[in-house]
């Protein structure tokens, strides 16, 4: 049996960080983790290939080697799904699909021969047995969450590991917390599940002998969600970080509770994690409540910023405007926010009715909701009636995002950053000759763009400036912000357009 795994395409997004990714030579910030984990369920004997189509093209030869097609997409990858399934059909290959986006909305992919709601542990190998018995079902929905332990090492060597900026791993799924909005916690539920110490080490021994060296994103959607088996598997981590000279530094996920744990906050400065992207969400009080986000009202969020700050990981943050108790000033209010936090990669978004969610339901209740969710909570289509004006509301959306990511703010913002976060992810460790010529490489391709072709060129070179003379120590730190700021700015000016 001969199985074609495909990534469908991200559109052009704040997260797909794309802009910036060129000024490195990647094509994608991250390798589909989701299909690496199901090739690795399959039978051995079964031949795979994989094209992610944010690095590669999917041709017609690679669909007719296929005797199947597998496909796994999140909601804002559905209108890329949506053609890859048809192609697929077209040339007369059953196609399987799976993943966030079909488990919420399983009734949206008509043209599927297989569907998986759920995760696929438990139903993929009934899958597979059906098959063999000449006897598949439509649709496979998982009666239980399963255990992470029986969730296999991902098959990471389908992939060129050069393409991407970051590698990916998964210790936990699931969220003790009941944010209204979320739908992680329908799909994946509130008891949060994790693997083992020794899973994880298998893993970050792959992608080492493997040869990664640099960031990993450890997926998991609140990595704190378990407190318990975090504070079993970092210590591990450090042990093994320091046997093998830290080949990685790590990026995550975490609940704004991580602020009130100096501990934990101490193990993951000593695992090396350099970056914390934290669901502030905004922050009125009021609006907090109605969210659900009892977690975000019990503490002063700037100082619990700061405070994950000063253990060395930058932090990333989400904001939401929309919220039924917004007052009128919101819009300054986030803004100030930002700003006051040092937070330079501030994902701000409208509040977006997700299927299944609590969120979704009440405003079905309601009678608000207008239409499906596009999965991009940045592109404007509101897709529930806001109490607050609806242009308005869309209108200021639009002015936050094009204040905090015009030059003066966000290289202000970086600076800041750095005065509070004293450690360089641009560590000189495992250096060989090629990654010091790859550095060299991007450092010139962004000092051009920003600081010669650039019409704020001069804000750029009294930004660099700065570093040099009050932060040196942080250089690659503050070049890889400016990178990713003007990926921001490039998106905000899409999407904003005045
Ligand atoms: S803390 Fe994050 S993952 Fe958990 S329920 Fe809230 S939004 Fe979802």
């Amino acid at each position: 049996m001969k199985i074609l795994l495909v990534y469908p395409i991200f559109p052009e997004t704040y997260w797909s960080f794309r802009h910036a990714l060129s000024f490195v030579g990647k094509k994608a910030a991250f390798p589909p983790l989701g299909l690496l984990t199901v090739s690795a369920m399959l039978p051995k004997t079964w031949e795979r290939r994989l094209v992610d189509m944010n690095v590669d093209s999917l041709t017609r030869k690679d669909i007719e080697w296929a005797d199947m097609v597998f496909l796994s997409a999140m909601i804002v990858q559905k209108q890329s799904l949506d053609q890859v399934v048809k192609q697929c059909k077209e040339l007369g290959k059953p196609v399987v699909v799976g993943g966030p986006f079909v488990s919420t909305s399983s009734d949206l992919v008509p043209e599927a021969d297989h569907i998986f709601v759920g995760e696929a542990e438990t139903t993929l190998p009934e899958f597979i047995k059906d098959l063999e018995d000449g006897n598949p079902k439509r649709i496979y929905q998982a009666a239980v969450r399963p255990s992470l332990e029986l969730t296999p090492l991902p098959d990471f060597d389908l992939i060129d590991i050069n393409r991407y900026t970051s590698m990916n791993v998964q210790f936990s799924r699931g969220c003790p917390f009941s944010c209204e909005f979320c739908d992680i916690i329908e799909i994946y539920g509130r008891s949060p599940r994790t693997k083992s110490s020794e899973q994880m080490l298998a893993e970050m021994e792959a992608l080492r002998a493997a040869g990664w060296r640099g960031t990993v994103f450890i997926v998991d959607d609140n990595f704190i969600g378990n407190k318990r088996e975090v504070r079993k598997f970092l210590p591990e981590l450090i042990k093994w970080s320091d046997r093998h000279k830290s080949p990685f530094s790590f990026l995550t996920e975490a609940s704004v509770n991580l602020a009130e744990d100096d501990a934990l906050l101490e193990l993951m400065r000593q695992a090396g994690f350099h970056r914390v992207f934290l669901g502030i969400e905004t922050p009125v009080a009021e609006s907090l409540k109605e969210a659900n986000k009892s977690q975000n009202t019990k503490r002063d969020l700037l100082e619990s910023v700061k405070k994950i700050q000063s253990y060395g990981m930058e932090v990333m943050a989400g904001f939401i405007v929309g919220f039924d108790n917004d007052p009128a000033d919101i819009f300054e209010q986030q803004i100030k926010f930002i700003r006051e936090s040092a937070i330079p990669l501030a994902m701000v978004g409208l509040l977006t009715a997700l299927p299944d969610t609590q969120l979704w339901k009440r405003l079905e209740r309601e009678g608000r909701l207008v239409h499906e969710s596009s999965g991009n909570n940045t592109d404007c289509s509101l897709n529930f009636v806001p109490k607050m004006d609806r242009e308005y509301l869309v209108e200021s959306y639009k002015a936050i995002l094009r204040e905090i990511y015009s030059p003066l703010e966000f290289y202000q913002r970086a600076l800041d950053c750095l005065s509070r976060v004293k450690t360089d992810t641009l560590k000189w460790r495992n250096v060989n000759a090629a990654s010091v010529i790859g550095v060299l490489r991007s450092f010139t391709k962004i000092t051009l763009r920003l600081g010669v072709r650039d019409h704020e060129r001069i804000r750029f070179w009294k930004y660099l400036y700065r570093i040099l003379r009050d932060y040196p120590d942080r250089l690659g730190n503050g070049i890889a912000l400016a990178a990713m700021g003007y990926h921001f700015r490039k998106v905000t000016e899409v999407y904003c357009a005045e």
